[in-house]
């Protein structure tokens, strides 16, 4: 599965489900990060993406970025969302517990205001809708800048994280029978019942 950096970019895209800037700045960024602390792709939950954005904001695709280029992604369980409403990453080597910050330099997200993808999104254009000519440029510039120019790497730092033990018990829920992984499962009279089936007996 390892993949050149063109192919990430490909992959992107069609995981994404549009051609924008904040998908690439997500792969940028992510791959400084990674060279710095010299971690690869993640195979499994042994690198971990703390990601700085928020819901519904501009550049929160980088998000999906993030998760193409570290292989952290929703699935695994390994990344996660602080909701700062920035557009940085926190990558976590679990193997030796150090970690690197790496975020946009202000600088960049002046001259991105700038460009007429932005100009069309910020009028009510969807993402999906912009022409190719003018996303293309924007896209080519964030694959193409030197990461010194509008990325900013931390130091490697120490950063111990729990690790998660890995669950693969289900038990039934007494009430809508549905299977669930055991620790997301409540005990209601004696009785196993899930979350959602717990919270309607609390509003009844
Ligand atoms: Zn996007
Ligand atoms: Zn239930």
């Amino acid at each position: 599965m390892e993949m050149t950096k063109d192919e990430m970019l490909e992959l992107g895209f069609k995981f994404h489900g549009h051609r924008c800037p904040g998908m690439p700045l997500g792969l940028r960024v992510a791959w400084a990060a990674m060279e710095k602390l010299s971690v690869s792709r993640a195979k499994d939950g042994e690198v971990v993406a703390l990601i700085e954005t928020g819901d519904a904001h501009c550049a929160g695709c980088f998000g999906d970025g993030v998760q193409v280029a570290s292989g952290c992604t929703l699935g695994k369980g390994n990344i996660k969302k602080t909701y700062y409403g920035k557009i940085a990453v926190t990558l976590v080597s679990r193997k030796d517990n150090k970690a690197v910050r790496a975020y946009v330099l202000p600088e960049f997200f002046a001259k991105m205001e700038q460009s007429p993808f932005m100009q069309q999104r910020n009028s009510g254009v969807q993402a999906s809708q912009v022409s190719t000519d003018i996303s293309q440029p924007s896209i080519d510039m964030v694959m193409s800048m030197p990461d010194s120019a509008f990325i900013g790497v931390s130091d490697v730092f120490d950063y111990e994280m729990e690790s998660p033990v890995v669950q693969f018990k289900r038990v039934k829920c007494s009430k809508c029978g549905d299977m669930v992984i055991e620790k997301y499962a409540h005990v209601m009279d004696d009785e196993i019942v899930c979350q959602p089936c717990l919270e309607t007996v609390h509003k009844l």
